[in-house]
């Protein structure tokens, strides 16, 4: 089914229905979900489409191909949206606002006013900064121990960082490497003390500390790593087949800014719910740049399923209210917080009315639909309105269901 409607009346700003941030995995697959579902999607992206598996050698565990090129599998999920229609745009995202319930995507290519947005921005590895690195980036260094760490079976290896993530990963590489040197610079790890304990107690596990790495070095792969100590200067080789950078990953949601709506985990992670749902109406978040467990492209195409059938589930809904509430001559409307169990008592008891053969009342629920709420200026909860052709000419705060009930008696027959 094809969704014409628009919440927004005609203005001179581009009007979408469904906006994507970032094409890699997460947003293609969104797209995917959205086009088949009918929505008009637009994908903003300020790279390359297919995002990081543009930058990942071999993928070896994306279900249905036991070994494929990364940009191989990024062309065909490009070339898979494609198919669908979903229209492209190379442009970076800058911010997003919300003004009044309005979503605006402000790029630099100009703003776009969505009706609903999906956040597939990715996360972005921090670099060990030392020569050699970006060299030898995909010919032995590796930022993925799940994606990276079956190549080095049975070969000696470097794992840089002294937080949880490279304490956990060096740990868990050891059951493919032959032994893992961890680098730290400090004296000691900044990891969590169980974490610590179990790595040191692995005996394939090498910790060096108070040294850098200088340089990753060999010749068509890594062979080395140069290594100084940061106390007396002392230079160290260290032979290794691979180098895996764990200082660092962060989510690429600097458009959000420091503070706003849309609520974020320690690390500026975007927290979700199962429905990839944001703190914000209409917003939601998929793929790596989202709080969750496991950041991979399969769990990255996931999220966009799930997020492109949510968008769409939360569009259909708008648009149904929209001709529902605001386009019939007469109507009325119980505004309720649907975790509220007073409001959804009352709610019951109004669906028993209307079953006994009493006139239908609609029943939202205010949190889902804010922009509604905003519209209708509805203050307190929970609220009975009656509408004429969409404008609020009643409205009345209710506590209990006799208030609905002499609402309703000096209301329309
Ligand atoms: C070297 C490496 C190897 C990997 N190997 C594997 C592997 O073998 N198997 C596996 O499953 N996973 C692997 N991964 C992880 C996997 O690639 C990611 O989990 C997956 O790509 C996440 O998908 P995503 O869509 O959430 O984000 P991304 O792939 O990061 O895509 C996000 C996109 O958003 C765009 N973007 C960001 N900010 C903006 C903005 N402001 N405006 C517009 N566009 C923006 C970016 O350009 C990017 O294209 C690897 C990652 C790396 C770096």
């Amino acid at each position: 089914m094809i969704l014409y409607a628009r919440i927004i009346g005609v203005n001179e700003m581009e009007n979408r229905q469904l906006v994507i941030v970032g094409g890699g995995p997460a947003g293609l697959s969104a797209a995917i979900y959205g086009r088949r579902s009918g929505l008009d999607v637009l994908v903003l992206e300020n790279g390359i489409s297919g995002g990081q598996v543009n930058v990942t050698s071999k993928v070896e565990n994306y279900p249905g191909f036991k070994r494929i090129d990364g940009m191989e599998l990024a062309k065909s999920f490009r070339e898979h949206t494609d198919m669908f229609g979903a229209e492209f745009r190379e442009s970076r995202v800058e911010s997003l606002l919300f003004e009044g319930g309005d979503k605006i995507i402000r790029t630099d290519k100009g703003d776009i006013m969505a009706d609903s947005v999906i956040i597939s921005s990715g996360a972005s590895f921090s670099k060990a900064g030392c020569k050699g690195e970006t060299e030898f980036t995909g010919r032995g260094v590796c930022y993925c121990a799940v994606c990276d760490g079956a190549l080095f079976d049975g070969l000696p290896i470097a794992v840089i960082g002294g937080g949880n993530s490279a304490v956990e990963e060096a740990d868990y590489l050891t059951q493919f490497a032959s032994r893992v040197y961890l680098i730290h610079r400090r004296e000691e790890f900044r990891a969590q003390k169980t974490l610590i304990e179990r790595a040191l107690a692995n005996p394939k596990i090498e910790p060096v500390m108070g040294f850098v790495v200088d340089e990753i070095a060999g010749g068509d792969m890594v062979e080395r790593v140069v290594l100084r100590n940061l106390k007396s200067g002392e230079t160290r080789e260290i032979e290794v087949d691979g180098v895996f950078v764990f200082v660092g990953l962060k989510p690429n949601a600097e458009f959000l800014g420091d503070k706003g709506p849309i609520r974020r985990s320690r690390g500026d992670w975007i927290v979700t719910n199962e429905k990839m749902e944001t703190s914000v109406e209409g917003v939601f978040a998929a793929g790596d740049v989202r709080d969750k467990f496991l950041r991979q492209i399969v769990t990255a195409t996931g999220d966009g399923a799930t997020a492109g059938m949510a968008a769409y589930e939360y569009l259909s809904n708008q648009y149904y209210l929209r001709s529902a509430l605001l386009e019939p001559e007469r109507v009325r409307a119980f505004f309720m917080s649907s975790i509220d169990p007073g409001h959804l008592a009352i709610a019951a008891q109004i669906e028993e009315i209307e079953k006994a053969g009493g006139r239908g009342i609609m029943k939202i629920d205010a949190h889902r639909n804010v922009r509604i709420r905003e519209k209708l200026d509805i203050k307190e909860l929970p609220a009975i309105v009656s509408l004429e052709r969409g404008r609020k000419v009643r409205e009345r705060v209710v506590s209990v269901i006799d208030d609905v009930r002499d609402f309703c008696k000096t209301e329309m027959p």
